[in-house]
């Protein structure tokens, strides 16, 4: 079905889940919810696209036609305002049993539309204990027209028990040569550029493509991977963890603003803005604008999440270019995924011995982690820089 064409390389994930959602179409039109699959596990490694096979598979079983990818259903489904599917994050940094609880409640709730209701549930390695427990129960014993869809690195990242109630897909990274060639055919886009992008970001289907339509991208990509060679003194240290953590405050204001305007939209058609419209809420019908506020108010926290994300991405770029200077320094024979920068690494890959990018790719890590325990970034930037450095 056409809500899969975006699946790059992962066939045998699509064939179970087109085989999931023509059954799930049968039990509709028979009335029954019988024989469906209340809890599916999505796992893969980051950028194999979890969450674009999660809300394909939502599309397929909420589209009538199994997800034609073109009509209302599947459109709300692809822009998140479809009331039957409810798309989580954790609020903060993990998912609290408050949050946890009250999406069991809306989840219990039958489908507006008839068909399911979908809940997809994201990052669910970061349900604390007794979120998990509250998660648990409600897998245990799902209303039957509801299905559960979580996301996950690995299995290993979920209790047993939530893990051994759910039906497992599991995602790999696409190859290089995959993703290149959906970018040329799909996108249009020149065959060295496409390579290009699918090398750079190693499999990330989504940042493949990125690379390859956005200019602006391409920028903060070079603007990262310049970083490295910038590193000569202290002075430059601190000023290239300003630039870093710049760089991906603008990266995540461009993506945040790209997403919110077109929820924005949609909810304020869903409401029926225009109808009458005059002035900022007039126009919403009954209901409208708590829901604008309450979309406002997600947006904002998504806003935090994805500044972090960023950050992190970056990050992984800057690792990316080490285990390449690592390579060289090796001699291993293997596709560098910044082979457009060849230069670069040869000279850092000459400057230093095997055990110094190995400790500077610590460095990275370690950065990962502080950020990740909520260290202020540019003080846990600089610390990394100036490791790099030395
Ligand atoms: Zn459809």
């Amino acid at each position: 079905m056409a809500v899969f064409d975006d699946l790059v390389g992962q066939d045998q994930a699509v064939a179970v889940l087109s085989r999931a959602a023509a059954a799930a179409g049968e039990a509709v039109r028979g009335g029954r919810g019988a024989g469906m699959t209340h809890a599916w596990l999505f796992t893969g490694p980051p950028g194999s696209g979890r969450e674009d096979a999660a809300r394909a598979f939502a599309a397929a079983l909420l589209c009538p036609d199994g997800g034609c990818g073109h009509c209302d259903q599947c459109h709300q489904v692809f822009v998140g305002s479809h009331p039957d599917l409810e798309s989580v994050r954790p609020e903060g940094l993990s998912y609290s049993v408050k949050q946890t609880r009250e999406l069991i409640l809306r989840a219990a709730g039958a489908p507006t539309q008839g068909r399911w209701r979908v809940i997809l549930f994201e990052d669910a390695d970061r349900a604390t204990e007794s979120a998990a427990n509250a998660l648990l129960k409600a897998i245990e014993e799902p209303p039957p027209r509801t299905v559960w869809l979580l996301c996950a690195p690995a299995p290993d990242d979920l209790m047993i028990t939530i893990r051994s109630r759910c039906r497992v897909v599991n995602l790999t990274t696409p190859a290089t040569e995959a993703v290149a060639h959906v970018l040329a055919t799909r996108d249009s886009v020149p065959p060295d550029v496409a390579r290009f992008a699918a090398r750079a970001a190693q499999g990330h289907i989504g940042r493949a493509r990125a690379l390859a339509l956005d200019e602006g991208v391409r920028r903060r990509r070079e603007a990262v991977l310049s970083i490295p060679r910038s590193l000569t003194g202290v002075g430059e240290c601190v000023s290239a963890a300003e630039r870093l953590v710049k760089t991906a405050e603008e990266e995540a204001a461009a993506a945040t603003a790209a997403l919110n305007e077109n929820e924005t939209t949609e909810l304020r058609k869903l409401y029926g803005e225009g109808s009458t419209g005059k002035g900022l809420n007039r126009g919403l019908v009954r209901g409208g604008a708590g829901a604008l506020k309450e979309l406002e108010d997600r947006q904002k926290s998504r806003a935090t999440r994805i500044k972090r994300d960023s950050l992190d991405a970056a990050l992984l770029e800057l690792v990316s270019f080490y285990r390449d200077v690592l390579a060289m320094q090796f001699g291993a024979s293997v596709e560098l995924a910044n082979d457009d920068l060849r230069f670069d690494l040869d000279q850092l890959a000459k400057a230093a011995t095997p055990e110094e990018t190995l400790r500077r790719i610590d460095a990275i890590m370690q950065c990962r982690e502080r950020l990740a325990a909520n260290v202020n970034p540019q003080m846990a930037v600089e610390a990394m820089m100036l490791s790099l450095r030395s």
